[in-house]
Order: C-alpha cells, then structure tokens, then sequence
C-alpha cells in the first residue's frame, strides 16, 4: 500500500479536474487498458484495475472529498467498507455502455464470428457498368483434411481441459482495498476454447485448420463503381467456438475508359469536330457504352456546345431498368498543321470576312507562288 499512486496522477488529470474531465480521462484509459483488448497481460490488468479504482473514488463526490482531505488513508481503515464492490464488472454499464456492448464481459469460449478477409477485385469498364459474373481467388483457412478440423492427431481426441473445467476462462480472488474482488481472465492453459489437444495434429499443429487458396464465384451487379465494397457473406474465415464465418470485402477498382468518363450514373465525352462541320452541320457517330449513336450536329455550332444523349448512362444500383445520362460536349479543333491548299482557302475566307491574317504565312500560299512566279 505504501507505493500506492495518487489518483489524479493515476487518471492523469489536475487536482480541480471536474467530473466530465474524469470520466473522460478514465474512459480513455479504460479503452487503451480494459481486458477485453489485452489478453493474457497481468499488468495491464493491473493498470486496468487501478484506474478503475482510481475513477471509482473520484467520480464520487463525497468519496473525492475524502479522499482529498485524507488521502488514500480514508478508505484503508476497516478495509472492505465498499462492500458493493465485490465485482467491478457491475460499474461497466454506466462508463461503458456503448463501447463495450453493454459492458458484459464476453466468455472466452462464447462463439466469435471469423475474421473478415480483405481482396481487390479488378473491372473493365464496361464489367462495371453492365455486371459480370467474375472468379477471384482468396486464401482462406479450411479444415484441415488430416484431422477433419479437431487439431487433433487422428486416433485421439480433445479432452476437456483440466485447468478451467472447460470454461476457457478462471476465476481468481484479489485483495483490494475495496475487500476481495472477484476477477476473471482468460484460461493460459487452452487459450479460452475449454478443450486441449493431447496429441496435436502434425499437419495442422494443432489448430484444426489449413490456409488455402480458394476460387470464389462472384456476382458483380450493374452500375458498381470504382472505389466501392461489396461484401460475400460467410466466405470468410471459419467463427471461434462455433460462431459463424467471417466475410470477404471485396474493393471494386475499375479500369479507366479510353474516351469515356463516369461520373457516378452519367458518362461524359467530349466530341472533336473540324471548323467545316461546326460551320456547314453534319452528322456525327457519338461512342456510347451501349456502342455508336448518329447524332445531327447543327450548322453554325459553337465550340463548348452541350448536348444530353438521355438513358445513355450507367443503370443505378439498386434499379438496373433506370439510367443516368450522357453528356457530350462538342469540341471545335483548330487544325494544327495546314496544306498550302488549305491554307490559301482559308487565306480566302478571311479576305472574304475582311479579316487580317498573318501576312508572312500568306505569302507561302500556292496562289501567291503562282503570282509571283507570273509576274517575273
Ligand atoms: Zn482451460
Ligand atoms: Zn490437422
């Protein structure tokens, strides 16, 4: 008792903290320390108990006033005064509640669900749009063929084991200062599950399973996206004790379109067309992922126009008869490089527009070189 720590120092928390303050610093403590997250380790327990104690007595006012006037002297007399406190699980409710499923320590040999496995899942572009029934391999533990699961050597079984009864977790008794507190932890000699294998399996060692390499079929649904999950149920690994198996997460990467982009349920593109097109009309040939579509662009079209090529989008999710749209925009290009042909009609439309043109470049029009060659 004598080394005993003080409890502000113990919360981490000054001498006129108020009761929120408390409550939070111990919730934090009791998050990083509670036993449920640190199996098997004698002194985080302790750590555990201790700020639990601390929490107990400062958290109560008249217990904090006491305990300020006397320090730890004012529970130590007639030791066990806190009766009430014969199981700190009680206190859990309150400060736990949400964090820890009502507080209830879980029995360490209750069923666990398996572990979820983590995979990636690569699309196509139009894979994503349209759905695709697709195989992906996950490595996944299975019974082991050897033991048929039981860890186990064939020809033996588990016994009950003799250090817990079976019960994957023991009961022991501590002096406190609150008088003997009841507390459990997890059974060391057969981990929690109750049983112990005498004779292991030598294919498994013991633990009844084997990672394998498994082939999933999976559905993928229309209009899935880039960056979302899909979740195969039960295709996890096996549950603890029975419990149910665990998921595969599957995350969605789709594969970018050359010219397309997909904007949630609507696909953009944006269509190049020449000066003539822009300025006569023509019809075009627009890619949609449903393949080519004739659209009738307009003579005198301005660059940047928009146009909406309805139902031509991605099917929602959850509704693969509704689509969203495309939305095209008409791109005018100026052309880059010209023939001397070219580049004397176009000489032609300026001077018809009465526009000024570069008169440097003027003079390598074909027409020009005739002329001067005609009037040498
Ligand atoms: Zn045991
Ligand atoms: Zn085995």
């Amino acid at each position: 008792m004598a080394d005993k720590r003080d409890y502000y120092e113990v919360l981490g928390v000054n001498r006129q903290a108020s009761g929120p303050e408390i409550k939070k610093a111990y919730r934090n403590l009791a998050k990083q320390y509670h036993p449920d997250m640190n199996h098997n380790s004698e002194e985080i327990e302790q750590k555990f108990k201790e700020a639990t104690e601390a929490y107990e007595i400062l958290s109560d006012a008249t217990k904090r006033q006491q305990y300020d006037q006397f320090g730890h002297a004012a529970f130590t007399q007639g030791g066990g005064g806190y009766g009430g406190f014969n199981d700190m699980g009680d206190m859990f409710g309150d400060i736990f509640g949400d964090f820890f499923g009502g507080g209830s320590r879980r029995r360490a040999n209750a069923p666990q669900k398996g572990d979820n496995i983590q995979a990636r899942i690569n699309l196509e572009f139009e894979e994503a749009i349209f759905g695709v029934e697709k195989e992906i391999f996950v490595t996944v533990s299975e019974p082991c063929d050897t033991c048929d699961g039981s860890g186990a050597k064939p020809g033996t079984s588990k016994e009950t084991c003799t250090t817990c009864a079976g019960q994957g977790q023991v009961r022991y008794n501590q002096q406190t200062l609150f008088g003997t507190v009841q507390s459990v932890r997890t059974c060391h000699q057969c981990g929690g599950s109750g049983q112990m294998i005498k004779e292991k399996c030598t294919d498994c060692h013991g633990s009844g399973l084997k990672k394998q390499n498994k082939k999933l079929s999976v559905t993928i649904p229309a209009g899935i996206d880039h960056g979302q999950s899909m979740r195969l149920r039960g295709k996890g690994e096996p549950g603890i004790n029975g419990g149910p198996k665990g998921d595969v997460i599957l995350q969605v990467y789709v594969k970018p379109h050359a010219i397309l982009e997909r904007r949630g349920e609507d696909i953009y593109y944006e269509l190049p067309i020449s000066f003539s097109q822009a300025a006569l009309g023509t019809e075009v040939s627009v890619p949609t992922i449903d393949g080519n579509v004739t659209y009738e662009i307009k003579a005198g079209t301005q660059t940047n126009t928009k146009f909406r090529l309805r139902g031509k989008g991605v099917p929602h999710l959850n509704n693969i008869k509704l689509r969203g749209d495309q939305y095209v925009t008409v791109s005018v290009m100026t052309p880059k490089s010209l023939s001397d042909e070219e580049r004397e009609l176009f000489i032609q439309l300026a001077e018809l527009a009465g526009e000024t043109v570069d008169e440097g470049k003027k003079k390598k029009g074909i027409f020009n070189k005739i002329k001067d060659t005609l009037e040498k």
